[in-house]
């Protein structure tokens, strides 16, 4: 077999080109083709030609190829398998007449991948145009592990040369990313990617290796329960999140895979990798942001394996620094924890979305996390002082002296402006006239509700039910929902929250019920639309909440609701719960509150008709500026563009609330609007008297309610309405100025 043969090769020894030259020769034979080369990876990023059977010998050492150029360099830099019936046709193709290639016209290609980077390519081609199997490409790909640790094990090309590629590591650097959780941190790097380096790839005895393989998947999964008895991984998505990780452990079609490896001849940890490299090579350029997420769950799975069968630690944690800033391509969040919680400072992704599970786990854990940074991995080396800035999704490696001191002082001074907000805690949400304003906090995830104590807000007045659903393989059953939502309310602990039903479609997709392909997902099958098309997954929810409330008070408040009927229709699924709970002999709600979203813009003209039927009605600003000024609110050419403080909007509210409230309906703001001060001095100013917004700015429109005026403010908000500007921002940031508002 042929991995028995080259493991010969590679024990008789022998100069770095005899090897090389007998195992194209062996690939080439194997694999009935007419040429097999092997390309390396060279300072530069450079792939060199340095073994062939059947290209012309005096092109080894002369053909080369950049990253990214000609089929080879396709290969390396998507570090993914390619396997061509007609490779001249490919528009990547790059002809080298050295090679006298042009004869052959099929071929096959696998990189050369080492402790997750690429090293090299091995490539096959034949004269015929032929289709190459998937187990063709297989083997390949296990012929290219074997390379990779002969490339390595004899120094083929130096290790030093390929990490010189740019030479230029060490002058200060920005990366701009994308925020996945917020706040400041200054430390030092850590790279994650454990660089397991397989040492031994073909087994000697499979039997043993198959045990091997057995006693290390039963230690991870003790591991990964012992994670899950930590106290803080008590309750919450994160735990949903750790169990759906365990889950995998068990997986039965994965565990079959890797036997199945084993017994063709790998040992247990090549087995391991083999399994990930196949379901990786398939789904690996998916976008589907559900399949993303289980293939970094299965990375983490697969390293934890192999760090337990090399036996090694990839980092012995008594030499990692007090101030980690763990740089990776990727990270399950299993592998979050395994850092040691006082010590980690932040986390920088290459890749990562806000609701991946690391993302999840991290802000339950309120560490600054910044995804999608490019190629920090290869422009970050361990030990270099960073600051990540999740705010502002900036990631700052070795910066000079001055930045540092002024980024301390940043920490610093937000740490005293936290003291101070926290000091407010205490106090009354009034303006100095003595108008009572209600703060509450929006919150999405159970860890989110703690801040209600923390903040001393009045309540939770949006409650985003969509995460739970997000993070999940299917759909949560009424239990399951029902247990979340009576965990909410208990930590509430009698102050009010407000459940939105679910916000999903468009780009929020639920991994069980797929994508729906609109082209226009803001304006598409969303929210309380497909609540009304499919209501029985509507109606699941509102039973799980009656069942929640179980007697005690309850708000429910639907979504993008654009016509009075729809709200009706909502209404009536609700009805139907109640009569059934009601049937069945339980709990009902002892007040029940119904509310819609002010989103879409139509709405404001349906006044008249739609206020009958709620108790209060909730501002979605964010979504109202975007259909009003028709600006999508992700696009980032746009932001800015249109203003939160236009008169558009402003008189549009103004309007809102002077229908509103001689009808007794309640009013309030929940888009981010409501917790930037300006904005909240100008709602207050138009009559709202309820905002909810992010928990952390409460303490900063708290301290501007308490130094503000109120009828002072509305007679000059008023006054200015009518103003044809773009925005009244500076006219109310003078105003606040001048009459000493905090703002
Ligand atoms: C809004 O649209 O302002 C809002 C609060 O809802 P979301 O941000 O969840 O769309
Ligand atoms: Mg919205």
């Amino acid at each position: 077999m042929l991995l028995k043969r080259l493991r010969d090769t590679m024990a008789r020894g022998g100069t770095p080109e005899e090897t090389l030259g007998e195992v194209v020769r062996l690939v080439a034979n194997e694999m009935v083709a007419e040429v097999c080369s092997v390309y390396l990876l060279r300072a530069g990023e450079v792939l060199e030609l340095f073994a062939t059977q059947g290209l012309n010998p005096s092109a080894v050492h002369r053909t080369r190829l950049r990253v990214g150029e000609g089929l080879v360099g396709d290969i390396a830099a998507h570090a993914r398998p390619l396997a061509l019936d007609d490779a001249q046709a490919h528009p990547q193709f790059a002809y080298r007449p050295e090679t006298g290639e042009e004869i052959y016209h099929s071929l096959a290609g696998v990189p050369i991948v080492r402790a997750g980077r690429v090293h090299g390519v091995l490539v096959v081609q034949n004269r015929t145009r032929r289709q190459y199997d998937e187990e063709e490409i297989e083997t390949l790909q296990t012929i290219a592990m074997v390379l990779a640790e002969i490339v390595a094990a004899q120094h083929i090309v130096s290790p030093n040369e390929v990490q010189q590629v740019d030479g230029l590591g060490l002058l200060p650097l920005r990366i701009d990313g994308v925020q996945l959780t917020p706040g400041i941190a200054v430390g030092r790097a850590v790279l994650h990617e454990p660089r397991i380096v397989i040492q031994k790839v073909v087994a000697e005895d499979i039997a043993a290796e198959q045990i091997r393989f057995d006693e290390a998947l039963s230690a991870v999964r003790d591991d990964v329960d012992r994670m899950l008895e930590a106290h803080d991984m008590q309750s919450g998505e994160q735990r949903e999140i750790l169990e759906t990780f365990r889950m995998f452990a068990d997986d039965r079609g994965w565990i079959e895979r890797v036997r199945e490896a084993i017994a063709s001849g790998l040992t247990a940890e090549a087995g391991v990798q083999r399994a990930f490299d196949d379901v990786r090579a398939r789904l690996g350029q998916s976008t589907d942001p559900y399949i993303r997420e289980r293939l970094s769950d299965l990375q983490d799975l697969t390293n934890r394996l192999q760090l337990r069968l090399t036996g090694r630690g990839s980092l012995d944690p008594t030499t990692l620094p007090d101030d980690m800033i763990v740089i990776a391509r990727d990270m399950g969040p299993a592998e979050l924890l395994d850092y040691d919680r006082g010590r980690l400072r932040g986390v920088v992704l290459e890749e990562g979305s806000a609701l991946s599970h690391v993302a999840i786990v991290a802000r339950a854990l309120d560490i600054p996390v910044v995804g999608r940074a490019p190629d920090v991995l290869a422009r970050v080396e361990p030990g270099d002082p960073m600051i990540i800035d999740g705010d502002h999704a900036q990631v700052m490696v070795r910066p000079a002296e001055d930045i540092v001191q002024t980024i301390n002082a940043a920490i610093e001074a937000r740490a005293e402006r936290l003291r101070k907000y926290a000091a407010l805690r205490e106090l009354p949400s009034a303006t100095r006239d003595q108008a009572r304003i209600g703060l509450h906090i929006n919150a999405g995830l159970l860890i989110d509700m703690q801040h209600l104590d923390e903040t001393g807000a009045d309540g939770v007045g949006l409650y985003r039910t969509e995460i739970p659903f997000m993070v999940r393989s299917e759909f949560p059953d009424v239990d399951a929902q029902a247990w979340l939502y009576s965990r909410v309310l208990d930590v509430a602990d009698g102050k009010p929250v407000t459940f939105r039903t679910l916000d999903v479609g468009g780009d929020k997709v639920l991994p069980y019920v797929g994508a729906f392909g609109d082209e226009n997902p803001a304006m598409g099958w969303r929210a309380i639309r497909i609540g009304l098309d499919r209501p029985a997954m509507l109606r699941r929810q509102l039973r799980a909440l009656i069942q929640a409330a179980n007697g005690r008070p309850l708000s429910v408040m639907f979504p993008m609701i654009a016509e009075v009927s729809e709200l009706l229709g909502a209404r009536k699924l609700l009805e139907l719960e109640l009569e059934r709970a009601h049937r069945r002999g339980l709990a009902v709600p002892e007040r029940l509150r119904v509310g819609v979203m002010f989103e879409v813009p139509a709405l404001a003209w349906q006044l008249d008709s739609l206020l009958p039927h709620v108790d209060f009605i909730s501002v979605g600003t964010n979504d109202l500026l975007q259909f009003l000024y028709a600006a999508d609110r992700g696009n980032t050419r746009l932001a800015g563009r249109y203003d939160t403080l236009s008169p558009a909007l402003l008189r549009l509210l103004h309007f809102v609330v002077e229908k509103t409230r001689p009808a007794g309906v309640d009013l309030s703001v929940c888009g981010e609007m409501a917790g930037r001060p300006v904005e909240a001095l100008a709602l207050l100013a138009l009559g709202v008297r309820t905002l909810s917004m992010a928990p952390g700015s409460i303490g900063p429109v708290k301290a501007m309610v308490r130094s503000l005026d109120l009828k002072e403010a509305s007679d000059f908000v008023t006054s200015v309405l009518a103003q044809p500007d773009h925005s009244l921002r500076e006219t109310l940031r003078l105003f606040a100025a001048d009459h000493a508002i905090e703002i």
